[in-house]
């Protein structure tokens, strides 16, 4: 039996903020339980549900070194889905309303949260042959077990891998003050470990002390290499490039099913999307005070709303592309400047624009369900699990060719009659534009093209299985 620990700052069901949580989610529950035991550990935020507290019971505490100080570490377990989770508990750091709070708070947050992850260890009574941390707040583990953790024998031989999710986010801060948090010689902050245009780089220390290094998809992997994607990484990317390898995320496909979705106001299949799936679009138009019309094509959008998912480019042209016999829904928050702009595009065009400025999980299945197209221009896009829960759904994604969605949404050609969505190439509203006006056409002139695409982007598998048997490659590669 191998022993596989995954470190995480969230983790569904009991914390989600973004995509994070959904891979730290599924995929302990996808690896073959009878080989791997893999638990999980993640902070205990005092915000989290009642109904998941209930659940956690108490296994000991004990006290820690850390920041000049001596801090408490509780820990609590509970058993969920045949998973065992660990929830380190300590209200100096963990209470809060979200998990993340910005710098510099959250450095010394999350470096207490490494250290203790790897202290608890012998508590729990588990050791693990892998420990698999996952983003910036995780990255503190693989240079802590190099340093101090390597003079007790327990420690030695565990073997780390580091997941990028997003490499946007780093975890930066000058040097002196991140070293007086974290606790690390000054040995660790030089340019060749965590030190970083003179600042300090807790990914980076994960990245260089990790034995393989993942990320969410192929293409993203190749892209980190070069400066446009690699956020000041790349060089240390192509060092690394033989312990680095992209495994694009699945989804759930249980959550995810409109055969079985209570959230959508009418199930439908492979079979019979061509009447049913319509119905969503009705109802929801009904709803969100769009204008009632079958006939209409639907673009959904459901995003944070940032730079990064490529608000600027539909900035640029939605009054344009409001002049065609489309309609838009926009469900979604984050950087005000977006969400007033949809709110203005929605009442300069009510009817035919609905913004919906929040975070809802049922609206969002409903627009899956109910939407045409599904639109995702991003400026670069690790592995994106909007677009793979709209083929599922047979909303067809209209993509920028970037990251996961160049690996997951194969464009359509007309002339072989392939494909399971649009894409573009370069980073340009026009051209985005462009690809939108080529989707209308297909939608409003030669609708049996489009419900074959519909038909073949609902028959892809983006299940986790196939991932997950990549993951026990490397890791069974890694552990010998
Ligand atoms: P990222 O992790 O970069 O935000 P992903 O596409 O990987 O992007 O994952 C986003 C997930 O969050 C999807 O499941 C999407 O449906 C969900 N989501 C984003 N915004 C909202 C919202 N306002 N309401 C409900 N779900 C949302």
């Amino acid at each position: 039996m191998k022993k596989i620990l995954f470190v995480a700052s969230e983790c569904l069901p009991f914390v989600k903020t973004g995509g994070l949580a959904d891979v730290v989610g599924s995929l302990p529950q996808c690896l073959d339980k009878e080989n791997y035991d893999c638990r999980v550990i993640m902070p205990l935020y005092s915000f989290m549900a009642q109904k998941w507290k209930d659940m956690l019971e108490y296994k000991t505490h004990f006290y820690m070194d850390f920041n000049w100080n001596s801090y408490y570490v509780g820990i609590m377990e509970c058993e969920y889905e045949g998973i065992k989770y660990y929830f380190i508990d300590n209200q100096d750091y963990f209470t809060c309303d979200k998990p993340y709070a910005g710098m510099p708070y959250d450095i010394g947050r999350f470096a207490f949260f490494s250290k203790a992850a790897l202290s608890i260890l012998p508590s729990i009574d588990f050791r693990p042959d892998l420990i698999h941390c996952h983003d910036w707040q995780t990255g503190l583990i693989p240079v802590y077990l190099n340093d101090s953790f390597q003079a007790n024998e327990f420690y030695r031989g565990i073997k780390t891998v580091m997941t990028i999710h997003n490499l946007k986010f780093q975890g930066v801060w000058d040097i002196r003050t991140m070293k007086d948090i974290v606790g690390l010689p000054d040995y660790y902050f030089t340019p060749d470990k965590l030190e970083f245009n003179r600042d300090a780089n807790m990914l980076k220390g994960g990245l260089v002390y990790c034995d393989a290094i993942t990320t969410v998809s192929d293409t993203y992997a190749e892209e980190i290499k070069i400066p446009y994607y690699g956020e000041g990484l790349d060089g240390l990317m192509r060092a690394r490039q033989h312990d680095l390898r992209g495994i694009v995320n699945g989804i759930d496909y249980h959550m995810w099913n409109p055969e079985t979705d209570k959230l959508i106001y009418k199930n439908y299949s492979v079979e019979n999307f061509r009447k049913e799936k319509v119905k969503n679009k009705t109802a929801l138009q009904a709803d969100i005070g769009l204008d009632v019309d079958p006939k209409a094509m639907l673009i959904g959008i459901v995003s944070r709303l940032t730079d990064q998912k490529g608000f600027d480019l539909i900035a640029y042209v939605m009054d344009e592309m409001c002049q065609d016999a489309v309609q838009f829904v926009i469900l979604g928050t984050g950087e005000e400047r977006y969400e007033n702009m949809f709110r203005h595009f929605a009442w300069k065009y009510g009817g035919r624009v609905s913004a919906q400025i929040y975070y809802n999980e049922a609206l969002s299945h409903k627009i899956y369900a109910a939407s045409d197209a599904f639109l995702m221009p991003s400026q670069f896009e690790p592995c994106g699990l909007s677009q793979l829960i709209s083929l599922r759904y047979g909303s067809l994604p209209i993509v920028r060719e970037t990251g996961g969605l160049k690996d997951t949404v194969q464009p359509y050609n007309e002339y072989e009659s392939t494909g399971t969505g649009f894409s573009f190439v370069n980073y340009n509203a026009h051209e985005m534009m462009g690809t939108v006006r080529y989707a209308e056409k297909v939608f409003y002139d030669n609708k049996r093209e489009w419900n074959k695409m519909v038909e073949r982007a609902m028959n892809k598998d983006f299940s986790w299985e196939s991932s997950a048997l990549k993951y026990q490659e490397l890791y069974d590669w890694l552990i010998g």
